[in-house]
């Protein structure tokens, strides 16, 4: 039940499916940024992975990757400012370990965040949140339109569904009675230790960053911007990893792409965002799935795939796919 719980958050069931799919084909090789014909992005304090599968990876300037990791290629940020940090999503519920260990390959035992930001409620970004926060003894932050999705509200959630939600974990969640339904919700709610963010775009602990609005994924989803560098973690809200083809899915490509069509509520609204995105002219996508892309033509990689995305709403989904960018970081193997 508890299981369920998660993966009701909001459609994760797709992911989960994909994972079992994937389980099938053989394994490639371990993520890294490796292979860039590009990117200028450097590899400055990397962490081997070790037997926790922690790693992490400076992509900016106080910036950290941890990840990729699993089948779905999930990404959590670390952000330092100063003394202190904040981690940008918390991975799935089984990553908390792991994202725990990344941090400490990098700062020792020391230092806790000062919170925990999400881009958005779905469990692969928000699965560790509460374990973490817990451990950490932080704050947990979303958009404020987030919140009802993230503290178990099952209206809300039928409210914003995606086509996975509409088609089987909403009828899953209604034949299961209100007595389980409610349970399994509590379980992954989030209520208690999630904050609103300020109204403004202000980040509470993170100098010179602020969040945008960029819903369609989910209502309250946001992109973290540095505009100095143009560092951008954009969450599901344009991604790195080719998750609406399925051989994309299937074989880890790396590449621009919309938020997964089956798990996105307002498909016209994430269009939208994508070309907001695209007029951050992001020097560094640092995406929810798959490798971060940096170098002089990411730019113009992102302007180009948000009009091409515009212009042809309608196919695969509603967000069309196009190749990665000469120079994305590709996952070797
Ligand atoms: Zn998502
Ligand atoms: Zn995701």
């Amino acid at each position: 039940m508890k299981r369920i719980g998660i993966l009701a958050g909001a459609g994760s069931l797709a992911v989960v499916a994909i994972v079992l799919v994937a389980r099938r084909w053989r394994p490639r090789g371990p993520a890294g940024l490796r292979g860039r014909a590009e990117g200028t992005v450097d590899a400055a304090r990397r962490a081997s992975p070790g037997a926790t599968g922690a790693s992490a990876t400076e992509i900016a300037q106080d910036v950290y990757l941890l990840g990729p990791w699993g089948r779905t290629q999930t990404n959590a940020y670390l952000v330092a400012d100063g003394s202190s940090w904040i981690l940008v999503d918390a991975g799935w519920g089984s990553d908390g370990p792991r994202i725990q260990a990344a941090a400490r390959s990098l700062l020792g035992p020391g230092p806790t965040p000062s919170a925990i930001l999400l881009t958005h409620a779905h469990p692969d970004h928000a699965g560790s949140a509460r374990e973490l926060a817990q451990a950490w003894g932080c704050p947990v932050y979303a958009h404020p339109a987030e919140l009802p999705l993230a503290t178990g509200d099952f209206a809300a959630m039928a409210r914003y569904a995606g086509p996975l939600d509409r088609w089987l974990i909403l009828p899953l969640m209604r034949a299961i009675g209100r007595r389980r339904r409610e349970a399994a919700l509590a379980g992954s709610s989030l209520a208690g230790i999630l904050r609103p963010l300020p109204s403004g775009g202000a980040i509470p602990g993170m100098g010179g960053w602020e969040w945008i609005h960029a819903p369609g994924h989910t209502p309250g989803h946001v992109a973290y911007v540095r505009a100095h560098d143009r560092v951008v973690i954009s969450g599901d809200a344009l991604l790195t990893l080719e998750v609406n083809a399925w051989s994309g899915l299937l074989r880890q490509s790396q590449g621009l792409s919309g938020p997964p069509w089956y798990t996105t509520w307002d498909r016209g609204a994430a269009v939208a965002s994508i070309n907001v995105i695209a007029d951050l002219e992001p020097a560094v996508l640092a995406a929810g799935h798959g490798l971060p892309l940096a170098g002089p033509g990411t730019a113009a990689a992102v302007r180009a795939f948000a009009e091409r995305t515009t212009l042809r709403p309608r196919r695969i989904g509603g967000f069309r796919r196009v190749r990665g960018p000469r120079g994305c970081p590709r996952t070797p193997g």
